[in-house]
């Protein structure tokens, strides 16, 4: 069949943005950003074409909120390595601000295994670690389907994520169990569209080149 006619879309070079993407930060611009403990301006610095946490600033977010959504983000761990674990390079994106996949340093560094890079954190970790040295620049593609709920409240289908890390596939259409706890099982609860949120945990984890398109 000829019709409907599929939309065009004109792909960016390299890790450009595709036309039809929202550019959430290019390096420069964080306007399309807030703090997320209470809507201000974010305090991270932004330098050197590239956004960083800075201890005590607090988790930003974006000011738009998302559903279902291709997202590409890129993001660098601290170059001067200071400790183990999950005090190494932390940060996360919480995908519709609830949602975990981890940011952390795993480059030649053990922590538990649901809670390292590429990670849907203490849920299931990454099928591979394909990490590059602390200092370089990580690439995440993720492909985002946002839970369905029934009328009274319940699960009609959960949370589901796919995410390239350098390219190299580290979650397969993961079935999200529901919101990221430290501890204790989670739990789903309604919700609506909303933003993509990255974390402050302390280290001066930097952010580059993130767009998004919505599906
Ligand atoms: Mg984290």
């Amino acid at each position: 069949f000829w019709e409907p006619q599929v939309r065009v879309v004109t792909p960016g070079s390299g890790t450009a943005a595709p036309s039809d993407a929202v550019v959430l930060f290019d390096g420069k611009d964080a306007s399309k950003w807030e703090s997320a403990k209470d809507g201000s301006a974010p305090k991270w610095e932004l330098k050197d074409g590239a956004m960083t946490v800075v201890r005590g600033a607090g988790d930003v977010r974006t000011k738009d909120k998302f559903g279902d959504f291709q997202l590409h983000i890129e993001w660098r761990a601290p170059e001067k390595v200071e400790s183990q674990g999950q005090g190494r390079g932390n940060s996360g994106i919480f995908l519709q601000d609830r949602y975990e996949l981890q940011v952390l340093d795993s480059y030649q560094s053990r922590t538990y295994s649901n809670g390292q890079a590429g990670s849907i954190y203490k849920q299931t970790p990454p099928l591979v670690n394909a990490m590059r040295k602390p200092g370089e620049w990580q690439v995440y593609d993720i492909v985002y389907t946002a839970p369905r709920f029934k009328e009274d409240g319940s699960v009609f289908s959960p949370a589901r994520v796919t995410v390239l890390h350098n390219g190299v596939l580290v979650q397969n259409n993961f079935e999200i169990k529901g919101p990221t706890e430290y501890i204790g099982l989670p739990k789903y609860k309604v919700h609506d569209e909303a933003p993509i949120r990255l974390q402050d945990h302390g280290n001066p984890v930097s952010y580059r080149n993130i767009w998004i398109r919505k599906l």
